[in-house]
């Protein structure tokens, strides 16, 4: 048992993973968090759905703009977990 990666790290290398950008090991890593954790997990959903969205509306340049935006919207998100566990 044990939790390979806390939130906060899972969260923080979500954007590397969706690109590919992580070796397989921390690869492995973040998806046995994602599989263990209900809120990184649908951040990692929301996340995944976005890009996809950016990659097909945009291909070559996303504007800049549309990019602060997704990132505003997730800290809020973000920010949403956060109080929700607070509470329990
Ligand atoms: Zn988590």
């Amino acid at each position: 048992m044990g939790r390979s990666l806390e939130c906060a790290e899972a969260l923080e290398r979500l954007s590397a993973f969706l690109d590919a950008e992580v070796d397989d090991a921390d690869g492995d890593r973040i998806r046995a968090h994602l599989a263990d954790c209900e809120p990184c997990l649908t951040e990692y959903d929301v996340e995944d759905h976005i890009k996809k969205l950016v990659r097909r509306s945009c291909r070559e340049s996303a504007p800049v703009e549309l990019h602060v935006r997704i990132r505003t919207q997730l800290t809020v998100l973000r920010t949403q977990y956060t109080a929700e566990q607070q509470q329990r």
